[in-house]
Parts: C-alpha cells; sequence; structure tokens
C-alpha cells in the first residue's frame, strides 16, 4: 500500500501578502506619463516586476503593464538597460 504524502501549504507563505498600494492610494493613477511611478514597478534591467514580487493586485497589474509599455513606445521608460561587466 503506497500512501502518498501531501504536501503542506505553508501558512507563512499565504499570509504574508502586501496589500496594493495603487488600492490604497486611489489618488496615485496608473498613466504613462507619470514616469516616477512607473519606474518604481520596474526592475534595475527594464523589467517589469512580476505581482508576486511587487504585491500589486491583478486588476492594477494588467493596468500598470499597459501603462509601462505605453511609456516605453514613448521612451520614457528604457526597453531594456545593459549592465557591463
Ligand atoms: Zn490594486
Amino acid at each position: 500500500m503506497a500512501v502518498r504524502k501531501r504536501k503542506k501549504k505553508k501558512k507563512k507563505d499565504l499570509q504574508r501578502r502586501k496589500p496594493c498600494p495603487f488600492c490604497l492610494d486611489p489618488t496615485l493613477d496608473i498613466d504613462y506619463k507619470n514616469v516616477e511611478v512607473l519606474s518604481r514597478f520596474v526592475s534595475e534591467k527594464g523589467k517589469i516586476v512580476p505581482r508576486r514580487n511587487s504585491g500589486v493586485c491583478a486588476k492594477h497589474q494588467r493596468r500598470l503593464a499597459k501603462e509601462i509599455k505605453r511609456a516605453r513606445f514613448l521612451a520614457l521608460i528604457p526597453y531594456i538597460v545593459y549592465t557591463y561587466r
């Protein structure tokens, strides 16, 4: 008889969820012109920071990604940042 052990989800991982900064502060708007805000959600290599790291909710992450891409097109935010070694 094979008894399979179920993997338990760690409670710590589930509980630790940063609140979305855009939900907390409705005045903080996601806009392609608002480079100061957008650049906080872009890594130093120019990538969009994933939701699991930034703590942004799904709704706002979608808006954020769209606006970052718009800002990139207008050259307000770089597509890639080269790091020389
Ligand atoms: Zn949100």
